[in-house]
């Protein structure tokens, strides 16, 4: 991996002066398990194999986002380790000169047997999703179980070198807002970065309402009551999270607010989805189709054309506060988290 990356290109700029950097990619709309606000719990209809990118594919498509720019890379899904032989896919990415930062986002549940693997293709950085720190309520949310084996999984990736080791926190209002100060304790006994993400309407069955969502600020305050926080420098322009530190010096937590304090602004990510769609923004409405005219011989001019329209076209920022908000079809894990 080419982690000096101060290789000098042009990168792709929008109409609002943003340059492209990360790149969002989904590499299944698969998962293992049903969480009651991202996914619906009878089977969804997913995306047939062969409408997958194959690794051929993403290794391409990756290259020709690096030379537009992208240095940051990150997979996700559904869940990726859902995709077989995902470990080949993070060696083909993590050699492709100016990708600087090669990351996963996970459930959890199957990463501890696939964590050496993934170490040595070349993944440095891992996000481990957990909304609650109860066996019973993980159940009720994940509409499965396993809690004890994403524990197990994130103190062993911890311990086998990934860190700072961030673990993803969605509070729901009612469901598992009442863990916001477990959760701290949590960052500051595992010696990992909690980060608390706002609730964002993508999810499937409609049930998202601002009732629902537990404001960045709210968090904030009930975090510091616990125990005081001081704001961390964010140490890149582009960092959605809030980053806070414990005045005690034992750790680090994160809040992500893109619903009360949206960072449209600084926005540098593009997404793919596993069908090998381009969309600027989690809240697009139209996306580029990569994958059709990959498979009808379009050339890498052709693909860099396709990215660079679309990246200057991207939206200014989401609507979620305005009245002229309207949902995108797709949902958080067929759009890639
Ligand atoms: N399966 C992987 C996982 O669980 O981390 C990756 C995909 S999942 C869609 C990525 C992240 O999106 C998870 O942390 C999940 O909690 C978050 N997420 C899903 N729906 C969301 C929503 N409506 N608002 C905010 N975060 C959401």
């Amino acid at each position: 991996m080419d982690l000096g990356a101060d290789r000098k290109r042009d990168s792709l700029r929008d109409g609002f002066g943003r340059e492209i950097g990360d790149l969002r990619i989904s590499v299944t709309d698969r998962c293992n398990l049903r969480c009651v606000y991202c996914i619906p719990e009878e089977t969804p209809t997913f995306q047939p194999r062969d409408e997958l990118l194959t690794f051929e594919e993403l290794e391409r498509v990756t290259r020709i986002f690096v030379d537009a720019g992208v240095s940051k890379i990150r997979l996700t899904g559904g869940e990726p380790l859902l995709r077989k032989s995902l470990p080949e896919l993070v060696a083909s990415l993590s050699s492709i000169p100016g990708v600087a930062d090669l990351a996963m986002t996970t459930n959890g549940i199957f990463l501890r047997d696939a964590l050496g693997a993934l170490q040595d293709a070349g993944l440095n950085r891992l996000n481990i999703s957990l909304d609650t720190l109860r066996p019973e309520r993980f159940r009720l949310l994940t509409r499965r179980g396993g809690l004890r084996i994403v524990l197990d999984a994130i103190r062993a990736s911890r311990d086998e070198g990934f860190q700072p080791l961030k673990v993803n926190v969605v509070p729901l209002r009612g469901f598992n807002d009442d863990e916001i100060v477990a959760f701290a304790r949590f960052a500051r006994e595992e010696k990992v970065v909690v980060r608390f993400i706002e609730f964002m309407p993508l999810e499937a069955g409609d049930v998202w309402s601002r009732d629902m969502l537990v404001p960045g600020a709210e968090i904030r305050e009930a975090i510091h009551d616990y125990c005081a926080i001081e704001p961390v420098d964010a140490s890149h322009a582009a960092e959605t999270a809030e980053r806070f530190r414990f005045v005690d010096g034992s750790g680090e937590i994160g809040i992500i607010a893109p619903v009360t304090r949206a960072f449209c602004g600084a926005c540098n990510r593009a997404r793919i989805t596993a069908d090998g769609k381009l969309r600027t923004c989690l809240f697009s409405l139209a996306e580029i189709d990569l994958k059709g005219p990959m498979r009808a011989g379009a050339s890498d001019a052709d693909l860099m054309g396709l990215i660079g329209g679309a990246w200057a076209a991207k939206e200014a920022g989401h609507l979620i506060n305005s009245d002229d908000f309207v949902r995108p079809d797709r949902t958080m894990s067929s759009i890639g988290g």
